[in-house]
């Protein structure tokens, strides 16, 4: 079924899968093996041979994961994707699947935390250097990219700003010097597709929306199958010239009879390969169930977002209600130039009283969980400034856009009544 052509409502739930080919089941089966056995000795040669796709381990395909991946590459409106165990081997892959020890990069300063250190520490210690710079000029990229450059990295919707980044712009400034700009589009799946204005690579932390019931750790990356790698052949020597740990293979030329997918194949058969980090079969189960109800509860997410920061923008206790549904000028631009079905689920605000206010509206609220985490069913919160952030100087704080009152919410499906209530009771005990 051609389904990449579709609504996201529809995509969600047909493609990549009918029915299971062994028994007809319509639900997606969990394969829940290791191996997979081979028909002969021909067919094993041509699987690690390539030239022939199949199963060969779990630890680097599963039928499961497969059906996930073909859901999401679609909904996205890319070519294939892959599958990892974790939003954080996802941003590391995607960027190691390109750069190696000498190599840098290019990245947004408004990143979740464990992106930056990974990025500013781990892999500081591979050799591989992240030059982080201010999203608000995107000039600033092409100011920091030289011969070694590449690739750009940021967030689609990154919290606490909330700033929508400017991806068309980004990405063109990539595009004109050969540099695939990847987005991390955990935050605003189906409300914005980054390779519609110009991005190469997007990944998710599905821990978040796709999955949706806060059950499952998982990750994946997603090829555009837009970007030319042969095209920029010094740049990109990891994809076009002979690669030792597979027999010399040339990924650009060794995938071409596959279509434009060198950059996620190589990333499957030789870094998921080596690294590890692959996605359970269970999990890939509940990521696809989540997936179905994707599209519908990233409305409520977004209604009730909506309404919760009008509400809580008439609060005298609040000084700032941070969303992009009340933002001016540049930052409003952006969001609608990029979110077209909804401005997201987070939602941050800051209040008068610091942090203590701030500690003591965490512990008021009786519905709302307190967790370090976004885009669960249920509504979440944290103060920032004594968990998350505590580690950060004041000033360090500041700059990640952390304030000691600021207070940010993951505003979830339950009925807007009942979320409004539950914030103005833990407001009124301020
Ligand atoms: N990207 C974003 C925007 C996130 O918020 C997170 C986790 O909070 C990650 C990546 C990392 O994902 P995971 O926790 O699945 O490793």
């Amino acid at each position: 079924m051609a389904t990449n052509s579709k609504h996201p409502e529809t995509v969600v739930l047909h493609a990549g899968y009918r029915s299971d080919p062994a028994t007809n089941a319509v639900a997606v089966p969990i394969y829940q093996t290791t191996s997979f056995q081979f028909r002969d000795t021909q067919h094993a040669a041509n699987l690690f041979g390539l030239a022939e796709m199949g199963n060969i381990y779990s630890r680097i395909m599963n039928p499961t994961n497969d059906v996930l991946e073909q859901r999401i590459a679609a909904l996205e409106g890319g070519v294939a994707a892959l599958a990892l165990g974790s939003g954080q081997a996802a941003s590391l892959f995607a960027v190691q699947n390109i750069c190696h020890a000498g190599d840098n990069f290019v990245a947004s300063t408004d990143l979740y935390g464990g992106t930056w250190n990974l990025f500013a520490n781990t892999m500081k210690t591979m050799g591989i250097e992240c030059r982080f710079v201010d999203p608000a000029d995107p000039e600033n990229f092409r100011r920091a990219t030289d011969a070694k450059t590449r690739c750009y990295y940021a967030e689609t919707l990154p919290n606490p700003k909330l700033a929508v980044f400017p991806i068309a712009q980004v990405a063109r400034i990539g595009r004109e010097q050969g540099i695939p700009l990847i987005m991390d589009n955990t935050a605003a799946p189906v409300l914005c597709r980054p390779f519609d204005h110009g991005a190469a690579i997007v990944l998710h932390s599905t821990t978040k929306y796709i999955g949706g019931h806060g059950t499952s750790i998982g990750g994946i990356l997603v090829d555009g199958g837009n970007f030319d790698w042969e095209k920029h052949k010094d740049r990109f020597p990891m994809l076009n010239t002979p690669d030792p740990s597979y027999h010399g293979a040339v990924w650009t030329q060794a995938t071409k009879p596959m279509g434009p997918v060198a950059y996620i194949i190589k990333a499957r058969v030789t870094l998921l390969r080596d690294v590890g980090a692959p996605m359970s079969p269970f999990n890939a189960f509940m990521f696809i169930q989540g997936l179905e109800t994707l599209p519908l509860r990233m409305r409520v997410h977004c209604e009730n977002a909506n309404a919760v920061a009008k509400h809580l923008s008439k609060n005298a206790k609040i000084t700032k209600v941070i969303h992009p549904s009340l933002m001016t000028g540049e930052t409003k631009k952006r969001a609608d130039e990029h979110l077209s079905r909804g401005y997201g689920g987070l939602l941050g605000f800051e209040l008068k009283g610091g942090a203590d206010a701030g500690r003591k509206f965490i512990d008021g609220l009786k519905m709302f969980y307190h967790v370090a985490n976004i885009g669960d069913a249920r509504s979440l919160a944290i103060h920032p400034a004594s968990t998350t952030h505590s580690q950060l100087s004041a000033e360090e704080q500041a700059q990640t856009g952390v304030t000691p009152g600021y207070v940010r919410l993951s505003i979830g499906l339950e009925h807007i009544e009942d979320i409004l209530a539950d914030l103005d009771q833990a407001l009124a005990a301020v």
